[in-house]
């Protein structure tokens, strides 16, 4: 697919914005039939969708591409499908007593059209479930997939254009330049996904024109385990969060906070978490990520080298191969704060581990820092685990585990801060690219309509009436 211009840009928002307005809002039916219709071509190009996923990542897990990709994509269009209906209906709002007999009620407006932007690291979802909750609001949509996956690219494109007419769904391909392009036009909506700094790009972009965003970022996710808690329980699941797509997870868990008696006991239990995990090893294996491309090896093999350099214990836990950006998983032990590791959103199968004496040195330690898209916490002791979440803010939390919130699709998902500004996902979704209008309708009387000149003692009596 050939990038598109400035012009193309306009012209397609320009189409799409007319027909809007031409056709009006689609009902329910309308909406339910085209998620039908985006899960069945998703369904029916299964086999095509994971191998471009292949394509793009050189190696990537055919099955983990199922299991993360498609599974949470059209189980949330599923969801979308069953509640859209009770998300569109108008909700009946409270009407004070001096303004009965009157109606008041909120209708859930489609916004228009949004401008969707996806990320590389899970090319295929961080599209379409965007897609699909534009179209269960009512909108039309662009969408510009990353330009680091271009067969997965291709793919989304192909898949849209089987079964929508582009004055409903377009797709664009390009890369920073075209985004920038994409994010200046006047949208009625942007959801963006993506990193931090391009994300206050995409936010200065769309204040020009007043659009609102919302915005899916990334940054660094922490763990926090109890004292004394089961290592292998946390370990095995630490393990999943960090090695699943390569540590390539806005969510993954970025490092460990563990009490400092229980520093070997995790770092023995995570090793041998990882083994089982993959025990045949990650080059050539059929179940194990490469890194996306050579920048992003190059940059983590630079995390990994500055953390040795400054007195880090790092632990390899397998070979690597430069050649296919295959990184095995490393653990980093004796972590300092100043640490490179410690900077940046790590995005990798890297794993630094910090230790803490109390809680509250954990809690002050995450509170020091920009705000995290995810916060896992590992224990059973129920104070603790309520005092870190009331000290604290993030995005979504999982207790006892990794990853799992995102997949809960009756859960908003977003990050806070410097993670993100709004949530989608589920009935937040919907809300995101609805528009809230308030309706009134007023009765044949009310004693509101009674404070009108020519004003009197009886204007006063009400006024009185109404200031207490
Ligand atoms: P990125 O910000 O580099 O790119 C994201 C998209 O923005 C791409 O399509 C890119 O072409 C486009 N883009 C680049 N420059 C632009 C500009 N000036 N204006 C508008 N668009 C522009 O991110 P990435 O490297 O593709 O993805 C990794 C990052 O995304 C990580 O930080 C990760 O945490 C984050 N992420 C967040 C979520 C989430 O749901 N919160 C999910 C996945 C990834």
């Amino acid at each position: 697919m050939p990038d598109v211009t400035p012009a193309d840009l306009h012209h397609i928002l320009d189409r799409q914005r007319a027909a809007f307005l031409h056709a009006g809002p689609p009902g329910l039916k309308q909406r339910r039939a085209d998620l039908r219709l985006l899960k069945a071509e998703i369904l029916k190009r299964r086999i095509d969708i994971v191998r471009a996923l292949k394509t793009d990542f050189g190696q990537r897990s055919e099955r983990e591409s199922a299991i993360v990709e498609l599974i949470p994509l059209v189980q949330s269009i599923n969801y979308m499908i069953a509640h859209v209906g009770c998300w569109m209906k108008p909700e009946r709002r409270h009407v004070s007593a001096y303004f009965q007999c009157g109606r008041a009620w909120v209708v859930r407006q489609p916004v228009g059209v949004v401008g969707i932007i996806a990320p590389w690291n899970y090319p295929l979802s961080l599209a379409l479930v965007p897609l699909a909750t534009a179209i269960a609001a009512g909108n039309r949509a662009m969408l510009k997939p990353s330009e680091f996956t271009p067969a997965t690219s291709a793919m989304i494109g192909e898949i849209v254009q089987a079964i929508f007419p582009p004055e409903q769904v377009s797709v664009v391909t390009g890369g920073g330049e075209v985004g920038a392009a994409f994010s200046a036009l006047p949208f009625d909506h942007i959801l963006f996904t993506g990193s931090t700094a391009v994300g206050k790009k995409v936010a200065e972009a769309a204040a020009r024109n007043l659009t609102p965003v919302t915005l899916e970022l990334g940054g660094k996710s922490p763990v926090v385990i109890e004292p004394g808690f089961s290592m292998r329980r946390v370990a095995d699941r630490v393990a999943f969060g960090k090695l699943t797509n390569a540590g390539q997870t806005c969510i993954a868990p970025d490092y460990v906070l563990v009490h400092e008696n229980d520093r070997e006991a995790f770092a023995t239990a995570y090793q041998a978490a990882v083994k089982k995990l993959h025990p045949g090893g990650y080059v050539a294996s059929s179940d194990y990520t490469a890194i996306l491309n050579q920048h992003h090896y190059e940059r983590l093999n630079g995390l990994i080298r500055d953390a040795e350099e400054h007195g880090a214990q790092v632990i390899r836990m397998g070979s690597d191969s430069a050649a296919s950006h295959v990184l095995a998983p490393v653990l980093i032990l004796n972590v300092k704060p100043e640490m490179a590791v410690m900077q940046e959103e790590i995005f990798g199968p890297v794993l630094p581990v910090l230790t803490y004496g109390n809680l509250d040195e954990a809690i002050a330690f995450i509170n020091a820092r920009p705000r995290p898209l995810a916060l896992y916490y590992f224990g059973d002791n129920r104070a603790d685990r309520d005092r870190l979440l009331k000290r604290t803010v993030s995005g979504n939390v999982t207790i006892n585990g990794t990853l799992m919130h995102y997949v809960q699709d009756d859960l908003p998902f977003g990050g806070v801060g410097d993670s993100g500004i709004g949530a989608y996902h589920g009935k937040e979704g919907f809300m995101a690219l609805t528009h809230a209008r308030g309706v009134y309708r007023q009765g044949r009387f009310n004693a509101a309509t009674l404070l009108k000149p020519p004003f009197g003692k009886f204007t006063d009596t009400i006024t009185n009436l109404l200031l207490r």
